[in-house]
């Protein structure tokens, strides 16, 4: 018992999205290398849609890396990452009582084995184990799976209330130059165009939501970033001034390799990997094909998605395109037979794609992404350059980094057209400025994997992280 009760034990709950979980999940197997016990809680709906997925492997997960349930609250059928701001506020309305009734289970259950929890990570948009975890005695870990600049913009949110700039007025915002204007005023933030903010500040359903879960990023015991000091020290060094102990962990992808031997098969995707699309890499140029794809969230119109796919065909360039289940307004097969035929011979089209080693094989030489932060953060592991065409939440504001901080990107206009899809793929592809974005990415891709060797930034704040909380073991 004396030992069970040195074995720090992490409950990990992430926001229930693809990109937060396969964050959350990389964490945990680094805890879980260092010798953490980890209970690992899923919605109910996340959980089923990964088992069935069949990439799941929690059945082999060892006795000491667990899985645990809650409800969001919602009807099986609702739409839930596609209705984000329900999502959002059903888990945080009906998750409280379930977790706390978790947490009460975990402490009655030590003499089966489960050592007492020593911590409690939680997304920073799932903040509501707080109280529990003063309950407990216990440390909360705010873990902001999103990009540091756009969790500056949800911490600034007050600021820029009280400034105007948000919530928008009305309607007529989008298309009067409103958008194009410049915020002078975010700490450590260059100055962004409203246009640039996440939608989740510029829309009155989850302003309220993000702008609460920014602040309470203020009561958490630790907070930890997934990037790393040579990306994003302006934005970090302005957010350490304010907030609690704050720990630079990134890439964790990279940071997570080393653990990867002990729970390699331990996976959280909700979408069976197509494999087969590493040897259509195989068989390519090297950094000849563009790789498409817009994450787990994003629903298109048709419209746009005819655009892209015309203007793919026009640049003569091969590419691999992601067409998720669901990213047409649930439409599967929407492609026109004549574009498919013309492009045969040099496309590959998948309905989700082991991205990490896509973007790391020698054959990828640029990313269409829709900036997500885990999307972006692993182009730049793999020193991919990109063109940004983003949709939701803090997306407009990795898509303005991308391109106008790091210079390792170009963006597309919301008004997407075949002819500017065309121009972008050439540019980055073949011409000189796609060349320059390459080399200033591939320099970040070896800044990435110095923060994360030991000595590094990243390396050194995980150790830091680690120490504090099985220091509460003593
Ligand atoms: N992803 C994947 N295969 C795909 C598309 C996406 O494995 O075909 C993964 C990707 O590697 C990333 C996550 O899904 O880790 C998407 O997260 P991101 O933050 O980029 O976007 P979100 O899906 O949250 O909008």
């Amino acid at each position: 018992m004396a030992l069970l009760n040195k074995r720090p034990h992490a409950v990990m709950l992430p926001f229930p999205a693809q990109g937060p979980i396969n964050a959350m999940m990389q964490l945990a197997q680094i805890l879980y290398a260092r010798g953490f016990y980890i209970t690992f809680v899923n919605t109910q709906y996340v959980q089923e849609r990964i088992s069935r997925s069949g990439s799941v492997e929690s059945v082999k997960s060892p006795p000491d890396f667990r899985f645990e349930t809650l409800p969001d609250g919602l009807p099986p059928e609702h739409g839930r990452t596609s209705k984000l701001a329900e999502l959002s506020r059903s888990f945080t309305d009906n998750g409280p009582p379930y977790f706390d009734k978790l947490m009460d289970k975990l402490k009655h259950s030590q003499p089966d084995g489960v050592p007492p929890v020593t911590c409690i990570v939680s997304d920073g948009l799932v903040s509501f184990p707080q109280k529990i975890a003063r309950k407990l005695g216990v440390p909360r870990v705010s873990f902001w799976t999103h990009s540091a600049c756009g969790f500056s913009t949800y911490f600034f949110a007050p600021l820029l209330v009280e400034k105007g700039y948000i919530p928008l007025k009305d309607e007529r915002c989008l298309t009067n130059g409103y958008m194009e204007q410049i915020i002078p005023s975010i700490p450590g933030l260059p100055h962004l165009r409203i246009k640039d903010l996440s939608f989740s500040l510029l829309r009155m359903n989850m302003l309220e939501f993000v702008k609460s879960e920014g602040q309470a990023a203020l009561e958490a015991d630790l907070i930890l970033l997934n990037t790393f000091e040579d990306l994003d020290r302006p934005v970090i060094d302005a957010l350490r001034d304010r907030l609690p102990p704050l720990y630079t962990i990134g890439p964790l992808g990279l940071l997570s390799e080393s653990a990867n031997d002990t729970i390699s098969d331990i996976s959280a995707s909700m979408w069976t990997e197509e494999t087969s699309c590493v040897k259509w890499l195989d068989c390519q140029d090297p950094s000849s094909v563009i790789y498409v794809s817009f994450g787990s969230i994003t629903v298109m119109s048709r419209e746009e998605l005819l655009e892209i796919a015309w203007g793919l065909e026009a640049s003569k360039q091969p590419f691999l395109w992601v067409i998720r289940p669901g990213l047409i307004d649930g439409q599967p097969d929407v492609l026109p037979t004549e574009f498919l035929e013309r492009v045969k011979d040099r496309s590959f089209l998948v309905r989700w794609a082991p991205q990490m080693k896509v973007l790391s094989h020698p054959s990828v030489g640029g990313f269409l992404t829709h900036s997500g932060w885990n999307s972006t953060l692993e182009s730049i592991c793999a020193g991919v350059p990109m063109i940004s065409r983003p949709f939701l939440a803090e997306q407009p504001t990795n898509g303005r980094f991308a391109s106008e901080v790091w210079k390792i990107g170009v963006a597309m206009s919301e008004d997407v057209k075949r002819e500017d899809v065309e121009d972008l793929v050439r540019r980055l592809m073949r011409g000189e400025e796609g060349q320059q974005m390459r080399k200033t990415v591939g320099e970040l891709r070896d800044a990435s994997i110095r923060a994360v060797r030991e000595g590094g930034s990243s390396y050194t704040s995980m150790e830091k992280f680690v120490q504090e909380i099985k220091r509460g073991l003593d």
